[in-house]
């Protein structure tokens, strides 16, 4: 096992940089999710940590030693494709002790590996199948043993899940979390969906157009987002994000009004006439009534918006409800009880938890409240 550290590295194809001034560093046996949109640069960095991509500029340091230049296969570290890339003539067995046959390493020493990893992966009873005798979630289990029987020094993993329905999805990651948890290898994860990323990282770094937004805890960077982009990417359903104008103590979005709190207005000492993006996280929204069209425009008190219901999508366990600001083309999602009983067309009141606003710079993005002092 080792700490894995990425020291300023770009990647460049021509005339694209898809990745630019990569700095992070992981301590041994730690889980580290990269997470972003498509493109962002998630697979050129584990690429690169895994020696199949050429460094441009900048040092890759594994377990403190300076790999640039060593080939892939002596970097000591084991990749996970989205496509699992099983060996389809060989059985489970076969597949799982390749790596240390072509090492050649004793055959009592590969017996008792495969045994351990195959039980610890619950794949034992599967080892003289082919691959195609095996579900999806079997087959990425396979491909997950074949990487952990070498015991690599770093372990890299890109979108492992994706293939996956959604049970089998969700057993798989969680099954992933509790694997980490006994083995402890250095872990780079990369994914594109926010949940696999809140669920399994000790640190997320969120990526966009091939550079870092922000590295934090889960719970860190959803509570205290570095700017626009990451707080729209991490939560579902998404944060709500709209443009406001700042006059005398209150906001208005879409034709409506509301207080901006005094702890805010302290803060950030906003002037009249500024405009400022406002997030709100749907969970901070609250349902306080059903109203008709005649007495929509009573709705103006000092935390309150008045909201047309356009879709609302039953989940089970509670309610999504979008719409917009009447009149306006201010998108609101929030999460009703499962109880509720709206319809698209209705006007509702919405109460919002202005203690847990969050502003942004309107053309930077970047969060001016709350902010991380990180
Ligand atoms: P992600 O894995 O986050 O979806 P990638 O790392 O695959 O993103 O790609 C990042 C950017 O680099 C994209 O714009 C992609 O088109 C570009 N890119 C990746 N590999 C190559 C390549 N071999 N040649 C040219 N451009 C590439
Ligand atoms: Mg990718």
């Amino acid at each position: 096992m080792a700490n894995l550290r990425l020291d300023n590295i770009s990647r460049q194809f021509e005339d694209v940089t898809a990745i630019e001034n990569i700095t992070f560093e992981v301590p041994d046996g730690q889980f580290w999710v990269l997470v972003g949109p498509s493109g962002c640069g998630k697979s050129t960095i584990l690429r690169t940590i895994a020696g199949l991509e050429l460094i441009t500029e900048g040092n890759l340091y594994i377990g403190d030693v300076l790999v640039n230049s060593v080939p892939a296969r002596q970097r000591d570290v084991a990749m996970v494709f989205q496509n699992y890339a099983l060996y389809p003539h060989m059985t489970v067995a076969q597949n799982l002790s390749f790596g240390l046959r072509m090492r050649k390493a004793h055959r009592a020493t590969i017996e008792q590996k495969v045994e351990m990893v195959a039980r610890s992966l619950d794949i034992y009873h599967l080892l003289e199948r082919k691959p195609k005798q095996l579900s999806g979630g079997q087959q990425q289990r396979v491909a997950l043993g074949r990487a952990i029987v070498r015991e690599p020094k770093v372990f890299l993993l890109d979108e492992p899940l994706s293939n996956l329905d959604a049970q089998l999805r969700d057993d798989t990651r969680a099954e992933l979390k509790e694997l980490h948890q006994r083995v402890g290898i250095t872990t780079i994860y990369v994914t594109h969906d926010q949940v696999e990323a809140m669920t399994l990282a000790d640190q997320i770094v969120v990526l966009e157009h091939g550079c870092i937004q922000q590295i934090g805890a889960p719970q860190d960077i959803y509570a205290k987002p570095a700017n626009r982009m990451v707080a729209s990417f991490l939560g579902s359903p998404p944060m709500n994000v709209f443009l406001a104008t700042y006059t005398n103590e209150v906001f208005e979005v879409g034709s409506q009004f509301f207080s901006c709190p005094s702890t805010l207005q302290e803060k950030l000492q906003l002037v009249s006439g500024q405009t400022v993006d406002l997030g709100i996280r749907p969970e901070h929204l609250k349902i306080i009534d059903l109203i008709n069209s005649e007495s929509s425009k009573q709705v103006s008190l000092q935390n309150q918006l008045t909201m047309l219901v356009k879709v609302v999508e039953p989940l089970g366990r509670e309610t999504l409800v979008r719409g917009i600001l009447p009149k306006s083309d201010v998108l609101l999602n929030l999460q009703a009880p499962s109880n509720w009983r709206g319809c698209p067309g209705d006007l509702i009141g919405v109460q919002v938890d202005l203690e847990k606003l969050f502003v942004f710079d309107s053309t930077s993005g970047k969060a001016l409240y709350p902010i991380s002092n990180k």
